[in-house]
């Protein structure tokens, strides 16, 4: 029998709360979306949104993160032809001398039957055009065919559709909202101009907010949360159209004939400046002369725009996603690699919250693994 608990507010309009709130949409329940500004104004709206579980990690997370393209593979092939979701591989490479490191993760890839090929400079050209294979160490590259990237603001407009057309709301400019107790649950939330809205359930969606608003009632939840840049330039002349992960560059193509570019290295030269956050424009013009370095014939990379701020990341590196004991109706979501989970991630939070069932594939990564 279902336990729906209605109504339900989901806090924050990036991917994660849009598409909890979509799900939740869909599901029957009666569900308002409320953000502080735009929808995706915050790490949404400036994400490499590589899909993928390369690397190394625990079982579940990797199990988490293959439902989470699954979904995304279902979405392309229902919306084939669209420009801001793509599955076209991705190669990636670590620093010069870890050859051991690159045939480990390789090796770790296959044994789960990740698709994962080691290709040598040679093969690199043949396989992932675009790409300079001079560019590449001689200790070559891992090649995932299945691994794709999304931009998130195309995914949020799309399903923020579905949310209004399944009856849910969107309450945009909110200003910093607050979640509202009775007793030890959740009554609901109150927008920043004092606006009630009264939930039996509340997901707090709010990115890098979350430890801080949960902290608030209750519920501590570790945070690692860095700052970190994304550049992305005006249209480029190439034929790349995978992913690049790289020890000096990140990148992948945009839906505007650009690229999106990122690496953790420039982090350390992140400023905070007029209330946000800034960079040197040397370090812009570094980071895409290292892009540039990356592709055949070495294409001159202009920055269109540059976005800084909070990438969020739980203090363990794991997803927080699910109920809070300590607060009745409560339920987190604030993950790392949000793109890759935003679609399954939504999912489950949805089904646990409309059947009042913890899922299975959850239980790793509810928030009561840090009492
Ligand atoms: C540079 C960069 C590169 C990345 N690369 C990848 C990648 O390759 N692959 C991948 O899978 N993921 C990647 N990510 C991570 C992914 O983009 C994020 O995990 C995801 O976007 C987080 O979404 P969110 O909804 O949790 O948070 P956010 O997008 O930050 O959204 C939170 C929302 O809550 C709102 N809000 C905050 N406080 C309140 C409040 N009190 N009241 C109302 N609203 C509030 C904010 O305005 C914001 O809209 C990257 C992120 C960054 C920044």
């Amino acid at each position: 029998m279902s336990s729906t608990p209605a109504p339900v507010v989901v806090v924050g309009g990036g991917i994660i709360g849009i598409s909890t709130a979509r799900h939740l949409a869909v599901a029957g329940a009666e569900v308002t979306l409320i953000t502080e500004g735009e929808p995706t104004s915050n790490a949404s709206g400036r994400s490499l949104s590589w899909l993928n579980s390369a690397g190394l990690r625990s079982e579940e997370y990797h199990r988490l993160r293959l439902a989470g393209i699954d979904r995304y593979r279902t979405l392309a092939a229902r919306q084939a032809g669209v420009d801001w979701l793509r599955f076209d591989g991705g190669l990636a490479w670590s620093a010069l001398g870890d050859a051991d490191g690159l045939r480990r993760q390789h090796e770790h890839e296959l044994a789960l039957g990740y698709d994962s090929h080691l290709l040598d400079p040679g093969r690199v050209a043949a396989t992932v055009p675009g790409v300079d294979p001079a560019a590449v160490p001689p200790t070559g590259a891992v090649w995932n065919p299945g691994e794709g990237w999304v931009d998130l603001p195309s995914l949020a407009q799309f399903l923020l559709k579905d949310l209004v057309e399944h009856g849910g709301r969107l309450v945009t400019h909110a200003g910093p909202a607050e979640v509202v107790t009775a007793g030890d649950a959740v009554a609901g939330v109150r927008t920043a101009a004092g606006e009630r809205h009264p939930a039996e359930a509340v997901v707090l969606a709010t990115g890098p907010a979350v430890p801080a608003m949960a902290s608030r009632l209750g519920v501590a939840i570790p945070d690692a949360t860095p700052i970190s840049l994304l550049v992305t330039t005006a249209p480029v002349d190439t034929p790349l159209r995978a992913v690049l992960n790289t020890p000096r560059a990140s990148l992948r193509p945009t839906p505007h004939g650009g690229l999106a570019v990122d690496s953790d290295w420039t982090t350390a030269s992140i400023r905070p400046a007029g209330g946000g956050f800034d960079v040197p424009a040397e370090i812009v013009t570094e980071l895409l002369e290292e892009a540039s370095k990356l592709l055949a014939g070495h294409p001159r990379l202009v920055a269109d725009r540059y976005a800084i701020g909070p990438k969020p990341i739980p203090g363990d590196g794991d997803p927080v996603l699910g109920r809070a004991d300590e607060v009745g109706g409560l339920f987190l979501g604030f993950t790392h690699s949000g793109a890759t989970l935003a679609l399954i991630a939504g999912e489950l939070l949805a089904h646990e919250i409309t059947t009042g069932t913890p899922h299975p594939m959850l239980a790793p990564f509810n928030p009561r693994r840090f009492r």
